[in-house]
């Protein structure tokens, strides 16, 4: 069947996330993929400057990846979790724990970023329960925060973000707070704490980027004021890594570069290097240990029927596999420099408000952006593949992207960017 055959006959029948499906143009029919590159069904080329939503670090189509997915395909593509073990699962359950600061060691799987997180805030309800306090049933979190769209993770977004806040009056009222960036805020977001300790089971954050919610960046001392304050109150500190985690920052994972242990770290998005879903919840010692009990209800209740998908797992450690043996963190580090070399024109637009970098993330934040379907269909007229949302333009290409092709997405930027700005 032709790409024009299957659009056709399909679109009636699909419905596409986050588009109105009255006004927004049909998506593009994509025949294939490889590195950095997205190859559309009329033979078109657009180099990627998002890695399909962060997830692809090591470029579209690793050899290696396939690979392992291939073998694991013809031993098992799938076994259910609950009383049977599996060596891609407790492979990378073991190497998950040794990449990431003692003592986050107990990894919980599940299919998605959201599930993730929603598993995060569950297992520390539970904690509390587990130890008899009913009462901390409530997280805060942060403005500009963003964690996933089922309901448990839409109540800890940013409440006036235009995708969550139509929800509101379905969601369970959490506390919302500004990152404490001063010492003026952080006084402020102790008495917060203070005054809510009894009710709060943790605070949600995603450590040094806030992705969806704006790309906005912290430092690692907003982190390190978390953790002394969760500390001070007794409350718990839930990292979100869906979108920091695998070298999208510089570092493997943000708590690396923030020194900074949190109790929980949910994972997903590049765990498979972007192949298909997968995530984790790795809690420390401390969080496990409070679910071991002779009462069978003190166990952890949650187990989703694809956790732990043997395919998923080995992809997964392929993925660490070449975290090990090729330079990503070293490209990442050098995309950097590329971001800031190449957005900083940007910087003489009027209707730019803000140019960032951090790690292999770049961002041209704009007054507004008054036509999105415009802008969208000037960069794939530019021949690269940008999805600006609200007023913010991003890069998050995959960390093996060549030179020259970071060059074609910083100039397509500053060329489109300027034809409005
Ligand atoms: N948390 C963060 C920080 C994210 O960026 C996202 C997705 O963008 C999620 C959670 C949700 O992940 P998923 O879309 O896989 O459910």
């Amino acid at each position: 069947m032709s790409a024009a055959d299957w659009l056709e006959q399909g679109l009636p029948h699909i419905w596409l996330p986050y588009t109105q499906m009255q006004t927004t143009p049909p998506p593009l029919p994509v025949a294939s993929t490889k590195g950095s590159r997205i190859t559309l069904a009329d033979g078109r080329e657009l180099i990627d400057g998002i890695a399909s939503w962060w997830t692809a670090c090591h470029g579209y189509n690793h050899p290696h990846i396939a690979q392992a997915v291939r073998g694991q395909l013809d031993k098992m593509p799938h076994v259910m979790f609950g009383g049977l073990a599996h060596e891609p699962a407790l492979t990378l359950a073991r190497r998950l724990a040794a990449l990431l600061p003692d003592p986050l060691e107990r990894v919980f799987f599940c299919d998605s970023g959201s599930v993730a997180v929603e598993v995060a805030m569950k297992m520390s309800v539970q904690f509390w329960l587990n130890q008899g306090f009913t009462g901390r049933t409530k997280f805060l979190s942060f403005r500009g925060g963003y964690h996933g769209d089922t309901f448990a993770c839409m109540s800890v977004c940013d409440p006036e973000e235009g995708m969550h806040s139509l929800f509101a009056g379905a969601l369970a009222k959490q506390i919302i707070a500004d990152l404490p960036v001063d010492e003026a805020s952080e006084a402020a977001f102790d008495r917060l704490l203070a005054a809510h300790a009894e009710e709060l089971a943790a605070i949600v954050v995603e450590p040094l980027a806030q992705g969806a919610g704006g790309m906005i960046f912290h430092g690692a001392e907003v982190l390190q004021k978390l953790r002394r304050a969760a500390d001070r109150h007794g409350i718990l500190l839930i990292f979100d890594e869906v979108f920091t985690g695998f070298g999208r920052t510089g570092t493997m994972f943000a708590c690396e570069s923030a020194g900074v242990v949190p109790d929980i770290v949910a994972l997903s998005k590049a765990l498979t290097g972007g192949t298909m879903g997968l995530a984790a919840t790795i809690a420390s010692r401390k969080i496990f240990e409070g679910f071991l009990s002779d009462d069978p209800l003190h166990a952890l209740m949650h187990g989703p029927t694809f956790m732990a998908n043997p395919l998923a797992c080995a992809a997964a450690n392929a993925s660490l596999d070449l975290f090990e043996q090729e330079p990503r963190l070293a490209q990442a580090a050098a995309i950097s420099e590329a971001l800031k070399l190449g957005l900083a024109p940007c910087r003489d637009f009027p209707r730019v408000k803000d140019v960032r970098v951090l790690g292999a993330i770049g961002v041209v934040e704009l007054d507004r952006i008054d036509d999105m379907n415009g802008l969208k269909r000037r960069f794939v007229e530019a021949g690269v593949w940008v999805r600006p949302f609200r007023n913010i333009v991003y890069l998050t290409p995959a960390l093996t992207i060549g030179e020259g092709e970071l060059k074609c997405l910083t100039d397509a930027v500053v060329a489109v960017v300027g034809e409005r700005a």
